[in-house]
């Protein structure tokens, strides 16, 4: 799929440290998931080269931090307009490494994009305040700085947009960056990479160290550890997101830190049900169920449980399972064979629980596994605790409003959640109760760049997006001025 790039020049298998593209010594395969075919060789970096990203991009920090907003709003827009230029090619590179459809991929692209557009402009925006004097002989400020040098470790699932939506408000503050992109999904980072270069950010301002697992676990350790690195951005599993704050502590790190979910989709008896039909398939199989915010438990008023799950698992079965290349493919493959081995184990509980299988319950072939829907499901179950991560939406049936918002509730995540109604009293009693970063109310997907993204309880710290996304990169600092 590679062959076809328009501009095979963003094809790139280097890291990126001070403005140049480093081999390394040793290199690491990337597959397509969806054929299993060698895509590419990529520079597979450890300790040394971590530490002269980090000097590179600490070197740098005085001079772009000192460049106006304005200044940087430039550069961030040029590498703004290059994203959108190249957005076939891009998601091309992401459907070929990642998996999803095609436009699915163009989707990210744009998304991606849009918060590199969204905080060149908030670049401009790093307001201070004037806070009214104690004595009359006093002046009293506040300023925001930029952190400093900043890391960024970043998941597979959303291989562009969970980059530029931890590098654009860092970019943006004034902060430098080194990020450790995925190893499943190296190239679709070092295409957006080559851009940034294309813009012009100065040398050391963005690094990039690519490494395999291994790798991985060493330099980001290193990236942890280092006192000249002021931020940690991370998107990813709660486990390792809990090990990187253990190795954030003795630096004591601002961390952020965005981690599994374990969304509720609630529908109540007053929903229409074709539109909560939609907003659940749109919820939960987006990107094949591999992506923190997707519906992983969906429960279902009495009244309306049997028609729901007529309706839903009919709009199932129309989903179509292929190489995302493949036109009208909705349902690409899971990302590795353990993706596909945690869903099956999730089936077999179910099933073995009680649970009916209405649509789907088996691999297909290869890494492609039948989306599936199961029923009767209950609060026994792996599904009700865990994360799937794949394309099984279980079905579970509630009576009371207090019930459902107990069960949505009854978890240690708190990202995403949905629940679909139309009493407007229910709407806010069930929106404030809801223990969750987000709510989704009668609807089904709910990212934007201008909105805050992020979660409570174990699914993490910060919020990014929107103009909370800028202050997580910057100082608030205090000046007191005497003998006014
Ligand atoms: P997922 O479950 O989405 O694969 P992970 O949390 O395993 O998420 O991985 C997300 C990112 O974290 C990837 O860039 C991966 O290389 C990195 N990573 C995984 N384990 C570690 C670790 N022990 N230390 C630092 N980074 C890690």
């Amino acid at each position: 799929p590679l062959a076809l790039l328009g501009d095979p020049s963003l094809l790139r298998t280097d890291a990126y440290i001070d403005g140049n593209w480093v081999g390394g010594s040793n290199r690491f395969p990337v597959h397509d998931p969806a054929t299993g075919q060698h895509l590419a060789d990529v520079a597979c970096l450890g300790v040394a080269e971590t530490e002269q990203a980090i000097a590179a991009a600490n070197a740098v920090l005085p001079s772009w931090r000192a460049k106006t907003g304005k200044e940087r709003h430039a550069v961030l827009m040029r590498w703004f307009q290059l994203l959108v230029q190249h957005q076939d090619d891009i998601a091309r590179i992401m459907t070929a490494e990642q998996g999803k459809p095609f436009p699915e991929a163009k989707g990210e692209v744009v998304y991606g994009a849009s918060f590199v557009e969204w905080f060149a402009e908030e670049a401009k925006r790093s307001n201070g305040e004037t806070l009214p004097q104690f004595d009359n002989n006093r002046r009293l400020l506040v300023i925001r700085q930029p952190i400093g040098v900043c890391a960024a470790i970043t998941p597979w699932n959303f291989p562009l947009a969970m980059i530029t939506r931890k590098v654009a408000p860092a970019l943006a503050a004034g902060c430098t960056v080194v990020i450790k992109p995925a190893e499943l999904t190296p190239l679709t980072a070092l295409a957006v990479t080559e851009l940034a270069a294309r813009a012009g950010f100065p040398a050391g301002v963005l690094n990039v160290l690519t490494s395999d697992a291994a790798g991985s676990i060493a330099v980001g350790k290193q990236l942890c550890e280092s006192d000249v690195v002021r931020h940690l951005s991370f998107t990813g599993s709660t486990e390792v997101g809990r090990l990187l704050m253990a190795q954030c502590a003795p630096t004591v790190k601002k961390l952020a830190l965005e981690l599994g979910g374990n969304a509720p989709f609630i529908v109540f008896d007053d929903a229409d049900l074709e539109s909560a039909v939609e907003g659940a398939v749109a919820s939960k199989y987006r990107n094949a169920g591999q992506t923190c915010v997707c519906a992983n438990r969906i429960y279902v008023q009495d009244g309306v449980y049997e028609r729901f799950v007529e309706l839903f698992a009919a709009r199932v079965r129309t989903l179509k399972v292929g190489n995302g290349f493949e036109s009208g493919v909705t349902q690409g493959p899971l990302i590795e064979p353990a993706a596909l081995d945690k869903v099956q184990r999730h089936i077999d509980d179910a099933v073995a629980k009680g649970g009916r299988i209405v649509v789907g319950g088996q691999r297909l072939q290869g890494q492609f596994f039948a989306p599936t829907v199961i029923a009767d499901a209950h609060a026994g179950m792996l599904v009700a605790r865990e994360e799937t991560f794949g394309p099984l939406a279980p079905v579970f049936r509630f009576a009371t409003e207090q019930q459902a918002i107990d069960a949505a509730n009854a978890t240690e995540f708190g990202l995403a959640s949905y629940f679909y109604s139309r009493d407007v009293g229910r709407i806010f009693r069930v929106g404030e109760a809801l223990e969750y970063g987000m709510v989704g109310v009668n609807a089904g997907v709910i990212a934007t760049e201008h909105v805050p993204f992020g979660g409570v309880k174990q699914s993490g710290l910060g919020r990014e997006g929107s103009r909370h996304g800028l202050d997580e990169y910057l100082e608030i600092k205090y000046l007191c001025m005497g003998d006014v």
